[in-house]
């Protein structure tokens, strides 16, 4: 029997479902090599990879992954490469983490656990509950104090228990998976293993869909989901489906970029933010990633780069993705096309290769004010369609 557990870092293998190494890192399981390709006739949601997912797919599961995956050429010229994009807004909750809850919550059950948990206030929450809305089991959400009315009804609408928290919120990140054990939650939380067990179908979709894929732009915050890929990307190779893997490029806000920090001063671990401001891409404005250090190895290991870009920048990115692309995104979304913008430019990346932006949700709405166009009168209509 292959181990639970595996830490990337010192390679130390664990028999319990625990979900950090004594090094300080947090595991994940085996690497699961994918050694064929589902038949067409497959399911396309992330129970099209169950050959090498912790579980199988549960009674009520809501049918999560499949990303919309298409070539955008309308954007060629402002990305200045072969772009294509991976809309992950269309899961069920609106984001990329409905893989990771639909694999976390179904291997919960089959563990014979009853309740599940995350600490969220965000994506992160609505998916989780959702999920445990959908196949009956229990759920608890830690929200910090002072969260936000409109996201607290945003996340009531599936019913879990939500405890408003007064105190560290980024410890409670940690405290959650120990209380957990205690009391028979399963904690989903950003990065543990069988969250990342899921996210990493979006990787399989994109390599089994896009031809000779050279990069992928991801935001990237705790740094679980760009885990993930890496994870999805070593599967594929070692099950021989992969020659070399596609470079890893991940985006952060300027405003909240300790990634970047550690990347551009060589560093080889990830400290928290020193300076914290704020930004339009709030939800990946995570100044501890608990995964960051392995989002670093993550994108050394494939030859890429972590970079930062700024909220003017981000919200013109987030205008063309709607206006010329027909895509509507949160901001943080957005920072992917802002970045491979940058590294166009920057001739990282060539004119000729082809890259992905993975679009990792659709948020709450916002984003920029939209003026309310004048009223006008019947008789007046058509003079103003000439006018356009
Ligand atoms: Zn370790």
């Amino acid at each position: 029997m292959p181990p639970m557990r595996v830490c990337y870092a010192c390679d130390r293998t664990f028999e319990s479902p625990r979900a950090r190494c004594d090094c300080g890192e947090p595991l994940w399981r085996p690497i699961e090599p994918l050694v064929e390709w589902p038949t067409a006739s497959d399911s396309r949601s992330v129970w099209r990879y169950d050959a090498v997912l912790p579980a199988s797919q549960p009674a009520g599961d809501l049918e999560a992954g499949g990303a919309a995956v298409w070539r955008s050429h309308s954007l060629e010229g402002y990305a200045g490469t072969r772009v294509w994009l991976a809309d992950e807004g269309r899961n069920p909750t609106g984001s990329f983490k409905d893989r990771g809850s639909a694999v976390g919550v179904a291997a919960t059950l089959e563990a014979g656990i009853d309740r599940v948990g995350t600490v969220s206030h965000g994506n992160m929450a609505r998916s989780v509950a959702a999920h445990a809305a959908a196949v009956g089991i229990d759920c608890t959400v830690l929200v910090p104090a002072d969260i936000a009315e409109e996201r607290i009804r945003a996340i009531a609408r599936f019913d879990p228990q939500i405890v408003r928290v007064r105190g560290d919120y980024g410890r409670l990140y940690y405290d959650a998976l120990e209380l957990g054990r205690r009391h028979g939650i399963q904690f989903l939380n950003s990065d543990v293993p069988l969250r990342v067990a899921g996210q990493k179908t979006l990787v399989f979709d994109l390599l089994e869909r896009v031809p000779s894929l050279d990069a992928i732009v991801l935001p990237v915050s705790s740094g679980g989901n760009a885990s993930a890929v890496w994870k999805g990307l070593l599967e594929l190779r070692a099950g021989g489906l992969l020659e070399s893997l596609p470079r890893l490029y991940l985006t952060q806000a300027a405003a909240c970029d300790p990634i970047v920090v550690a990347f551009r001063s060589g560093r080889e671990r990830v400290d928290p933010a020193a300076n914290v401001n704020e930004t339009v891409a709030y939800s990946i404005a995570n100044a501890d990633p608990p995964s960051g250090t392995r989002a670093l190895a993550a994108v050394r290991d494939t030859d890429g780069a972590v970079l930062s870009v700024d909220d003017d920048a981000i919200l013109e990115a987030q205008d063309r993705l709607a206006r010329d692309a027909g895509v509507r995104v949160e901001p943080a979304s957005a920072t992917t096309l802002a970045g491979l913008r940058r590294l166009t430019e920057r001739g990282e990346i060539d004119a000729d290769e082809t890259v992905t932006c993975v679009l990792t949700g659709r948020g709450y709405g916002g984003g920029g004010d939209v003026p309310m166009t004048p009223i006008v009168d019947c008789e007046d209509l058509e003079s103003v369609l000439e006018s356009r």
